[in-house]
């Protein structure tokens, strides 16, 4: 199950986007897609969504996905993108039919439809009021929770989102992060997450998808990427997060590796704290 890409290449006109690549989606994970700009990242989401021409095999659930498809395929469909700045794509009067669009397409009832909405604006922290304005005139955050909203409306299989957080204040950032994230546990959807914040991808990723010029550079477990390959982030031309430079740098202190469970911030916190009180009593 799951999706597959075999000696997939995506080329606009001759210049080719990505190069023979070759990897496997599982069902239920959440995936960061990282790279530099221009590495192929957006090219590589937007062939799994059946958008872009490729040559090569692209199975999707055991099925191969023809060419011609174009993002048509019923199992395309359950595929939810969520592009870049998704809110200039609003083309309704009131937030209230921006959301029920999709559903309607669908064919579901007045009620049914409401029921949805209303169940969605609570999980993706929203309130009823805002149904009846009209989406120019909700603040930046609110946008992106009603764009993402209406995605999942759709009850994707596979949730795509391209740059979800680009552009927003650090808060409403991460309670976009948070809900995305109970949302994706609760569903057991997958999630293709391509971001350049490698905070987000240490916090929240299971495992990482790394491209660079055009082709798949690897696609390991998270804490594989952070805890043991990170060289693999300096040859793609990517940052370390802040919080494992810290350990890299308490490490070099001390003169010997910390053992640490997984490379998320708190763990990796609890990990050197010792070592900087230690330091500070040193000093005193
Ligand atoms: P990323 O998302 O990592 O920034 P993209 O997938 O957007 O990378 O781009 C990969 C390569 O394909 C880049 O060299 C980019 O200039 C090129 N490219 C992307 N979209 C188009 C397009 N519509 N027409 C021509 N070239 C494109």
């Amino acid at each position: 199950m799951g999706y597959q890409l075999k000696n997939v290449t995506v080329k606009y006109n001759e210049k080719i986007a990505l190069n023979n690549i070759s990897c496997a989606i599982e069902d239920g994970k959440w995936i960061a897609v990282i790279g530099k700009t221009g590495a192929g990242k957006s090219t590589f989401v937007q062939l799994l969504k059946g958008l872009v021409d490729f040559q090569g095999e692209y199975r999707l659930h055991n099925k191969p996905v023809k060419v011609s498809e174009k993002g048509k395929s019923p199992a395309l469909q359950d595929i939810g993108y969520v592009f870049q700045y998704p809110e200039h794509q609003f083309f309704e009067t009131t937030v209230y039919k921006e959301l029920a669009f999709g559903l309607k397409l669908l064919g579901q009832s007045e009620k049914a439809i409401k029921a949805s909405i209303f169940a969605m604006l609570a999980k993706v922290g929203l309130d009823e009021t805002i149904l009846t304005l009209a989406p120019f005139q909700l603040s930046g955050g609110q946008k992106r929770r009603v764009a993402i909203a209406s995605i999942l409306l759709m009850q994707p299989k596979l949730l795509i989102l391209d740059e979800p957080t680009a552009g927003l204040d650090p808060i409403s950032k991460l309670s976009i992060l948070h809900f995305l994230k109970e949302w994706h546990l609760e569903t057991k959807c997958t999630v293709l997450f391509v971001t350049h914040q490698m905070e987000d991808v240490a916090e929240y990723a299971d495992e990482v998808i790394v491209m660079q010029g055009g082709e798949l550079q690897g696609h390991l477990n998270t804490n594989q990427l952070f805890l043991q390959q990170s060289h693999i982030l300096s040859t793609a031309g990517l940052k370390t997060p802040d919080h494992l430079r810290l350990l890299n740098i308490v490490e070099q202190l001390i003169g010997e590796k910390i053992a640490v469970a997984n490379c998320k911030e708190q763990t990796i916190f609890t990990a050197v704290k010792p070592y900087l009180q230690f330091g500070r009593e040193l000093d005193a």
